[in-house]
């Protein structure tokens, strides 16, 4: 059993952090926007790197604009990293993302002052781009570390006004020619600490009661999510001139089809996900039938066999739906990100860190994409989630996460960092 030395966390110089980061890009209305490579993205770069040189790491930015801080080790090998992404999506909130770097450079910070150096070097990272929300450049940090950014990306990606990434890129100080560069395999592990955004662990707090141990997630694997395509022609009649037998209605075949997922995922169990969010309905008029539509499935599940067999069940179930209902049918697959099991090591080291500062450890399944998910197919990686108020609403300016819980996260990240780097 590990003996556990308590390190001191300032959690209002946490909070104070957020604030700050969460003022750059702020709208006068409603939450924040942190493009990539956007002038508040610029300002929030240039913050974040002052607080880690103030704080004594040695800075490098590298060539997409992740900021590393190192507190070199007395042996040598790659860093014990921790961090996460500083960009926001529209009218983002103060935690996504902000909670994990901000939350390592505090937790370094202080192991640095009162234990010294470490054994093991020990990195903060704050990573340039998670959200997908300027560009479709989805994971631009992490795909850029593991070294999965083709070299035509910067001058292909447009954002919603039409700018290049690329000139966004040079604007912004960097060289799109030199992207690969950020390629490293100097992670000896990463360690995320970020909010649930959703309700579960919250709602194990209420139903434990307010006198019982502050809940905190070990995350044992993030989702996979796959995304279907389902395309179902049927014959665009007049509505009031065709009797309602022998039509060939393709919404009310995409109708089943939303019906039945739901049905299908909670007969697999509560980590199963199958969801009908976007439908195009043509000619989408009122008085004619609908003649096609196109919906998409959001299929998740954190183990690979289960999310494809959901992928599949739901691909079935649309063929059938159009089979009875005289339609035509084509399903294409848009994409498959399998899911990422944590290293098991590392969720032990997280359950262990937790349970010693005596809070209680739960563990978890990620149901949304973070830099973990990338990072976690090349390096021993885990992440820490901490219960996210309002219901666990996220992606929005009502995102809110309490300092008490903050605090508690970023001590049980700075425990599992003493654990693995001293
Ligand atoms: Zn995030």
């Amino acid at each position: 059993m590990e003996t556990t030395q308590r390190v001191e966390i300032d959690g209002a110089r946490v909070q104070s952090l957020l604030d700050e980061l969460h003022a750059i890009g702020r709208r006068p209305v409603g939450g924040t926007f942190r493009g990539l490579y956007s002038e508040a993205w610029r300002e929030a770069h240039a913050r974040i790197k002052g607080w880690m040189a103030e704080a004594g790491l040695e800075v490098r930015v590298d060539a997409v604009g992740n900021i590393w801080g190192l507190v070199p080790g007395r042996e040598a090998g790659p860093p014990i990293v921790a961090g996460s992404h500083y960009d926001t999506v529209p009218d983002g909130g103060k935690y996504d993302g902000q909670l994990g770097h901000v939350g390592a450079l505090v937790a370094v910070e202080a192991l640095r002052r009162q234990l010294g150096q470490p054994r093991r070097s020990l990195a903060v990272l704050a990573a340039c781009e998670e959200e997908g929300s300027r560009f479709t450049c989805n994971f631009w940090a992490s795909r850029a570390i593991t070294g999965a950014i083709g070299a035509d990306e910067p001058y292909q990606l447009r954002d919603f006004d039409g700018v290049l990434l690329a000139d966004e890129m040079r604007a912004s100080g960097f060289d799109p020619a030199r992207v690969a560069e950020a390629a490293t395999n100097e992670i000896g592990a990463f360690l995320e600490l970020h909010i649930e955004q959703g309700p579960i662990l919250g709602r194990m707090a209420d139903a434990a009661g307010a006198s019982a141990p502050r809940i905190v997630g070990a995350v044992t694997a993030i989702t996979g999510t796959g995304r279907l395509l389902v395309t179902l022609t049927g014959q665009p009649d007049h509505t009031g001139t065709t009797p309602m037998p022998g039509r060939r209605d393709a919404l009310l075949g995409a109708a089943e089809v939303a019906l039945a997922l739901r049905e299908m995922a909670l007969g697999v169990g509560p980590l199963a996900r199958l969801t009908v969010a976007r439908m195009e309905v043509f000619p989408n008029i009122p008085n004619v039938v609908a003649g096609e539509v196109r919906f998409t499935v959001d299929a998740r599940h954190p183990e690979p066999a289960v999310e494809l067999q959901l992928m599949e069940s739901a691909r079935q179930r649309a063929h059938d739906a159009a089979r009875t209902r005289g339609l035509e049918c084509r399903v294409d697959e848009l994409w498959n990100q399998p899911p990422v099991q944590m290293a098991p090591a590392l969720v032990e080291t997280v359950r262990q860190s937790i349970a010693a500062l005596g809070y209680r450890p739960v563990d978890i399944v990620a149901g949304a994409g973070h830099d973990s998910q990338l990072l976690g197919r090349r390096f021993p990686t885990a992440m820490i989630f901490t219960i996210t108020g309002n219901g666990g609403r996220s992606h929005c300016p009502d995102e809110y996460a309490s300092p008490e819980d903050c605090q508690a996260g970023v001590e049980v990240l700075a425990e599992a960092l003493r654990r693995l780097a001293y």
